[in-house]
């Protein structure tokens, strides 16, 4: 087994990592983060589980981190994200375990948001040889297939030269997501070509690393059950015809499962089989943070109305303190990605080598 040095891994490594994935047919989570309280408690769960793990975050969660506040909107997306990706540089080696950094979604829209963090991915690099961040994604998929495919090349020749990887976006995941996606679509539209997949193969390949996020009935965020079907096949199919149309080995594409909270397990285990290395989650994890919190708020009620009891003269420092009700909400993003960690099979494979300044986990 390969072993790589615990902290962010990028270029080679980030390669070796999900190398390993696939052939051990497990995958990582992905989870999207908005502040330290959520990057911390991601860092927790994959140290404890002993599994590398995916950090991510959206253009408004990269906002959120630099602060509401932030006067210039279109620098706060990009600040945030650099900080994000500083922070966690800082302290995922302290965990032992390894940390792809990237960011979720961008559309047309957002292409100068990718642009600007390229700008500090390459000063980053020029001072440290490295990236900042591992991968950034675009998503295109709402624009035809021809310009999808050429903003995406465009993207890679930038960010190959600093050994960075793109992930696109091919088919119209249903669902709502930072204003992508779309929830009245025509089901067809919700299942990626395997066509469309080999063109992308074609134009992408030479150029960089990238991989591909493909709809395969999957939904952004938590529906009803029954509205769409998972079909993994339809990975199966993507795989096959290009293993057949240009002679590579099997299960060529790195893919990536995007919406995976509140997906069927059945349907997550035969996804692994096809490809799969990334699953996005992000809305079981929010819901686990406020669900934690919500819980002890309303345990102690009074603690959040009084300093002091007004009857008993209790205080209640020790309750409304906001470590206390900040550290329920991380405990539960913790136990959520235990679950995802089962349900990835990457529980106790990390690549990571302990090293001297691994924090006891
Ligand atoms: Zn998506």
């Amino acid at each position: 087994m390969s072993q790589l040095k615990p902290g962010v891994v990028t270029g080679d490594d980030y390669r070796t990592l999900l190398k390993a994935c696939k052939a051990g047919k497990y995958a990582l989570p992905a989870v999207n983060v908005i502040g330290t309280n959520t990057v911390n408690a991601v860092l927790e769960a994959a140290a404890a589980n002993k599994s590398d793990v995916i950090i991510q975050c959206s253009n408004s969660g990269a906002a959120f981190y630099a602060g509401k506040g932030f006067a210039d909107g279109f620098q706060a997306k990009v600040m945030g994200a650099v900080s994000l990706a500083q922070h966690v540089h800082m302290m995922a080696e302290h965990y032992g375990i390894c940390v792809v950094l990237h960011t979720d979604h961008a559309n047309k829209k957002l292409i100068p948001w990718v642009n600007a963090m390229m700008d500090h991915n390459e000063a980053h690099y020029k001072q440290h040889g490295r990236p900042l961040f591992s991968s950034h994604m675009l998503d295109l998929s709402e624009e035809t297939l021809e310009e999808n495919l050429a903003e995406s090349k465009k993207m890679l020749e930038r960010m190959a030269k600093i050994d960075m990887s793109l992930e696109i976006e091919l088919g119209v995941t249903g669902g709502e997501e930072d204003g992508v996606g779309s929830d009245d679509i025509d089901n067809d539209k919700l299942y990626t070509q395997p066509e469309d997949v080999l063109q992308a193969y074609d134009t992408l390949h030479t150029i960089g690393h990238f991989s591909v996020a493909a709809s395969f009935g999957n939904v952004h965020g938590v529906y009803k059950p029954g509205n769409v079907q998972l079909r993994p096949e339809i990975l199966k199919n993507s795989q096959a015809l290009i293993q057949s149309a240009r002679g590579t080995g099997g299960n060529p594409l790195d893919l990536v499962f995007h919406g995976g909270s509140g997906s069927e397990k059945d349907k997550i285990a035969a996804s692994l089989n096809y490809g799969i290395f990334k699953m996005n989650i992000d809305t079981d994890t929010q819901f686990a943070f406020s669900e934690g919190v919500g819980k002890y708020v309303f345990e102690h009620e009074k603690a959040f109305k009084y300093q002091i009891d007004p009857e008993t003269d209790e205080p209640y420092k020790k309750q409304y303190d906001p470590r206390v009700w900040l550290r329920k909400g991380e405990e539960a993003i913790i136990e959520r990605l235990n679950e995802a960690f089962d349900d990835l099979r990457s529980k106790g494979k990390s690549l990571a080598v302990a090293t001297a300044n691994q924090h006891a986990a």
